[in-house]
């Protein structure tokens, strides 16, 4: 953003009030004696029409945005009637990995939804790093997921991994997951943005926040309806958590992009043990909510047991939860 004093107008003074509404800038005195105030990447959330209205100022002149569309979403989404974002409780989004059965997935849909989730999540097409690891029951799970988050008054996120998957996906799932691995793969994007399904968008483990955004406008560009993010760690340097859960990105999201993000917590440290901790951080920080690998027996998982959580687990996450909504959240 650069904004233009006016003559006469002491920069000084309008520098102050920029300031005051977190618009870190630069002065930049051209030739001719005009003054004009650069605004840096760290500066806050503004809106261009109250920069413009501030006294002093003679314009604001805005540099075409390469994610117009992204920029446009707003702070919060509706999605199945469940509302995400700025001033709404944090969503619980839960459930195992893979859908591994027909019993497993009802078993812990019956299990989830009086503990106040509102989506019930798992792979039926699994991108494994693998080729021997376990793949995903494909088709046959989207139905089982479908039926027993249906019958619990559950919604359904659920993963397309390739285009020929997308139909199949988007028919059964509420919301469609773009997975870390194909962030940037631009045809599947495409193609789940035009499915018209709201999308989950994870961040690729090595994907920067422009790339993780441009990512979201491919969606939107394609059709999406909506694009809730979901932060799920990166690739950092030190191998004691499986990746490196980035708040940083998540605050910048939700503060300064203002679009919806949720925090995986599961798949950022891999063990079950601090997901609950870094949940509680993920909502602190400005996300709307969690997703949470849940498993009825996390020994006997086919993907993901040591990080997944048990129901009871799952009940005390969301009771701190609705603790921390109540004791202090900032958007309130
Ligand atoms: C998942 O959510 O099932 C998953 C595979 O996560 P990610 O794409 O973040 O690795
Ligand atoms: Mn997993």
């Amino acid at each position: 953003m650069i904004v233009t004093v006016r003559r006469g107008a002491d920069p000084d003074t309008v520098q102050k009030s920029l300031l005051e509404r977190g618009l870190w800038v630069c002065r930049h005195d051209d030739p001719l004696g005009r003054v004009q105030f650069v605004s840096q990447p760290w500066s806050g959330h503004v809106d261009a029409e109250a920069i413009r209205a501030l006294d002093g100022v003679e314009a604001v002149a805005e540099p075409p945005s390469p994610h117009p569309l992204v920029d446009a979403l707003g702070p919060r989404a509706v999605v199945a009637g469940v509302p995400f974002g700025a001033g709404a409780e944090p969503v619980l989004v839960a459930g195992p990995c893979s859908v591994e059965s027909p019993a497993q997935i009802e078993a812990l849909a019956a299990r989830l939804a009086p503990l106040g989730v509102r989506f019930l999540r798992g792979g039926a097409f699994k991108p494994r790093t693998s080729p021997y690891s376990f793949q995903g029951h494909g088709e046959a799970a989207l139905d089982w997921l479908r039926r027993a988050a249906t019958a619990h008054g559950l919604g359904v996120v659920t993963e397309a991994t390739s285009e020929a998957a997308v139909p199949a996906v988007a028919e059964r799932a509420d919301i469609v997951q773009v997975g870390s691995r194909n962030m940037h793969t631009a045809p599947l994007l495409q193609a789940v943005g035009r499915a018209g399904k709201p999308v989950l968008l994870k961040r690729g483990m090595a994907a920067t926040v422009e790339e993780w955004l441009l990512a979201a406008e491919y969606l939107l560009v394609a059709g999406a309806p909506a694009v809730i993010f979901c932060e799920r760690g990166v690739r950092g340097f030190d191998a004691s958590t499986r990746n490196l859960l980035d708040l940083g990105a998540v605050a910048l999201l939700a503060h300064v992009h203002r679009v919806p993000v949720l925090v995986d917590p599961s798949h950022a440290v891999g063990r079950r043990d601090l997901v609950i901790p870094l949940s509680l951080a993920a909502v602190a920080a400005g996300a709307a909510g969690v997703v949470v690998e849940t498993h009825d027996d996390p020994g006997a998982a086919l993907s993901d047991g040591p990080q997944a959580l048990t129901a009871a687990q799952l009940a005390d996450l969301a009771l701190g939860l609705a603790r921390g909504t109540r004791a202090g959240d900032p958007r309130r």
